[in-house]
């Protein structure tokens, strides 16, 4: 039997992990994907933002609407100071960038990381990756919880730290069983507040295709040149970028995205050909039709409209016979179909959206340890809890503040 059993290997599950661990508790961190902070590596866009110098409590507690009065007593005993002297004690410089964002000096989320294995190794965490809890039962007469796995293994704790996180970005693992145990064990789930918005671009042709409808399409999200997500269905253009199920969907991640820099769809036309298959195909198009005019050919594969913006936006005179279109123009053409920039202006109303995290109602917690005030030994850190928070900074805190004092007191 383990002294502690910590579920979820993100930020917040981690920090409890090292923090119980360097208190003498022998630990056990379980984590379903086969590494650990696949979150936290892509915060702040790859950079993560760890934390806001807002340094006087009462001004940084000021950002979790309205939640001032439960934060108060965890964030007394693991406070932004302290998160940033965790994190420079241990080697990872930072600096402040505007509206006193913090990040590691290394632009890289990888440091932080770096930082919480390293804690959780000086303490001999046991670590159990592809560790798939699928449920947590409590012994109302020991008080020990039993964890079970998805290959039924069954592991027996004294304390349980619950990370699991919210369900934004369900790739990353984050997907919400933590939830469906905590409700059955009795707790309130306030629900997650989605917001599905239309995305606005910066792209003065993109508007001009307002109406135009594109099914079997893909979109794929960039920022900094690194590929965030993707979403395949249709898209519709309107007189202000884009919308449509696909794009709907992707909308809460764009708007969490575009807080820490510019981002880029790219929109594939043809997903399921690719770009060897639909150079061949342009290539037997212009030889059977070699009289005809590029734009009308074009219109073969593509809707009119848009065959005349893509031919505008590479700067190919649709007039030019088919015969005469040179490689380098079929080649560019070609890639420019497999990967049209969209460039994100803002997410639409994201100046009315207040991001609910949804989660844990806070009355069933007691801040002052993290422990459900309804299950005796079961402690709730990080995303788990329905707190809502802006951006810069404020939900890495909280998984800090939160994952520290769990740690401190299971
Ligand atoms: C794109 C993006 C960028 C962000 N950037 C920032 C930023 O720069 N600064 C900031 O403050 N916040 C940022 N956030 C928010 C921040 O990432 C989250 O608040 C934080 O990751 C929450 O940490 P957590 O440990 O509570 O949960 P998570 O990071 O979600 O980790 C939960 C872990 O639990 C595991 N798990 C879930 N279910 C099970 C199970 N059944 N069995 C075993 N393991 C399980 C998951 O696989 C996952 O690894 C960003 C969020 C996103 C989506």
């Amino acid at each position: 039997m383990y002294d502690v059993v910590v579920i979820g290997g993100g930020p917040a599950g981690m920090m409890a992990a090292g923090r119980a661990a360097e208190r003498g508790r022998s630990v056990l961190l379980m984590e379903k994907n086969p590494v650990l902070g696949k979150k936290l590596l892509i915060t702040g866009g790859g950079r993560c933002n760890v934390t806001n110098n807002k340094t006087e409590v009462r001004t940084m507690l000021s950002k979790y609407k309205g939640n001032d009065q439960f934060l108060f007593s965890a964030f007394a005993q693991f406070s932004v100071k302290d998160a940033i002297h965790f994190f420079n004690s241990r080697g990872m410089a930072t600096k402040e960038e505007n509206e006193g964002r913090i990040f590691p000096v290394s632009d890289s989320a990888k440091s932080v990381f770096d930082v919480l294995v390293k804690y959780m190794k000086e303490g001999k965490v046991k670590v159990q990756t592809n560790a798939d809890v699928v449920g947590i039962l409590v012994d109302t007469s020991t008080g020990n919880i039993k964890i079970t796995t998805k290959d039924k293994k069954e592991i027996l704790a004294k304390a349980c730290v619950l990370a699991t996180g919210g369900i934004s970005r369900p790739e990353t693992g984050s997907t919400g069983e933590g939830f469906k145990w905590l409700k059955k064990l009795g707790h309130t789930i306030v629900e997650n507040d989605f917001a599905l918005v239309p995305v606005a671009l910066a792209d003065g042709w993109a508007k001009k295709l307002g109406g135009l409808t594109l099914d079997n399409i893909k979109l794929t999200t960039f920022q900094n040149g690194k590929k965030q997500s993707v979403g395949k269905g249709s898209l519709l253009f309107t007189h202000f970028g884009v919308t449509g199920p696909t794009v709907l969907n992707m909308s809460k991640e764009i708007g969490e995205l575009l807080k820490y820099g510019k981002v880029v769809i790219e929109l594939d036309l043809f997903p399921k050909t690719d770009l060897g298959a639909l150079k061949k195909q342009l290539q037997k198009l212009l030889v059977i039709n070699n009289n005809k005019k590029l734009k009308n050919v074009l219109s073969d594969l593509i809707p009119t409209a848009l065959a005349a913006t893509l031919l505008s936006i590479v700067n190919i005179d649709g007039e030019t016979k088919n015969n005469m279109v040179s490689t380098e123009s079929r080649k560019k053409l070609v890639s420019l179909m497999k990967a049209i920039p969209l460039n994100v202006s803002h997410i639409l109303g994201a100046d009315k959206a207040v991001i609910s995290s949804g989660g844990v109602a806070l009355p069933e917690v007691n801040f002052k340890t993290m422990e459900s005030r309804l299950i005796k030994n079961l402690y709730l850190v990080g995303d788990v809890l329905n707190i809502d928070r802006p951006s810069g900074g404020y939900s890495l805190q909280l998984c800090w503040t939160t994952g520290f004092v769990a740690g401190s007191n299971v």
